[in-house]
């Protein structure tokens, strides 16, 4: 297999560009299709201060490290969601690549800082966990991008990830929250701008990346995803794309080139006015917004393990060679469900 490029060996073939590339190629393939979503989207420039959420999953290292590759000046924010071993080694993984190439993370406890744990918010409220992590990611990232002077945050969520909301909003035709699906979500009465800089990669093109650059990054999912309704809206996808190469950036980007704004009325529609909460300031339609009820509720409370919750989730943490041998098989496996081929 020849890289498309250079004529020399090819690691990597991609079903939907019709190219393979060399390991020199494919980076540089991934640093321009990073750069065209950030130009074609006007994300933000290079003065701009860019708060980069990581997970110590290989998305958001991805994004980080492409970022500072192009230049940016993009520091990272980790925040420990107490989901037991499976958060210490996040911590672990996201501090130890900052460290690793001498950039800025900040982080947040929720526990110490704030008196609880994902999997006890998940208990005391009888809700998924995913809700009360949600809403905490959401506030905590406003504030930091907030009291820290950042012009934007910066998530890792790539095209299958854009693809599997949008096809779950479709299936039940959420119009509101289409006409809120963007790359950008511009600033708006106290919230920071947001942005989504991996759109035009594929969890198979950030998962090879990371083993390609040497990138230690936590393999699974977090275990209180099991049953995320997105996980079957990805296979779905997978199952399409192993067909029809191609199909999920068309889907995702003629979404946004010829329907997304007719539902932009519907999303305006629903704004609600928005005042300081009388807790903390950050915006809010209500007097005390829901991050503070929310810790109000459960600060303080009986911390409730992991496997409580019913979690089965298997927790892995892969270094240097294992590393690349663990993302050497998920690039694989994406591939092999894609039809395709990789070779990190
Ligand atoms: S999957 Fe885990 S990290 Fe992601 S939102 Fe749900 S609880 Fe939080
Ligand atoms: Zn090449
Ligand atoms: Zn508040």
């Amino acid at each position: 297999m020849k890289c498309t490029v250079c004529r020399g060996e090819a690691v990597i073939d991609l079903r939907r560009h019709n190219a393979n590339f060399c390991r020199e190629h494919f980076l540089r393939f991934c640093r321009d299709q990073v750069a065209k979503a950030i130009a074609e989207h006007r994300m933000f420039g290079p003065d701009d201060r860019v708060l980069v959420a990581v997970s110590g999953g290989k998305d958001s290292l991805a994004l980080w490290d492409l970022l500072v590759e192009l230049g940016y000046r993009a520091e990272g924010l980790y925040i420990d969601l107490g989901i037991g071993s499976y958060s210490e080694a996040s911590t672990a993984t996201s501090v130890a690549f900052a460290e690793s190439r001498g950039l800025t993370l900040h982080r947040v406890d929720l526990r110490e800082e704030h008196g609880y744990d994902i999997p006890t918010a998940a208990a005391v409220t009888r809700r998924v966990p995913c809700s009360s992590c949600g809403l905490s990611k959401r506030h905590l990232f406003d504030e930091v991008a907030r009291t820290g002077g950042f012009d934007v945050v910066a998530t890792g969520h790539n095209l299958d990830d854009e693809a599997a909301v949008l096809l779950g909003n479709v299936l039940h035709w959420q119009t509101e929250y289409l006409g809120r699906q963007a790359p950008v979500l511009e600033e708006r009465d106290g919230f920071p701008k947001k942005v989504k800089p991996l759109v035009r990669l594929s969890e198979r093109e950030t998962a090879a990346y990371c083993v390609l650059r040497g990138i230690d990054y936590i393999v699974e999912e977090c275990p209180m995803a099991a049953g995320n309704r997105h996980l079957r809206y990805k296979e779905a996808l997978n199952a399409l794309e192993a067909a029809s190469p191609g199909t999920k950036h068309a889907f995702y980007f003629e979404f946004l080139d010829k329907a997304a704004d007719r539902f932009r009325p519907e999303a305006r529609a629903s704004q609600e006015e928005l005042r300081p909460c009388t807790s903390c300031g950050a915006p809010t339609t209500a007097e005390v917004c829901a991050f503070c009820r929310l810790v109000e509720r459960v600060r303080g409370a009986e911390p409730v393990p992991v496997e409580v919750l019913g979690s089965k989730g298997r927790r892995r943490r892969r270094r240097n060679g294992a590393a690349r041998d663990g993302a050497a098989a998920e690039a694989g496996a994406t591939a092999a469900a894609a039809g395709e081929r990789v070779r990190p």
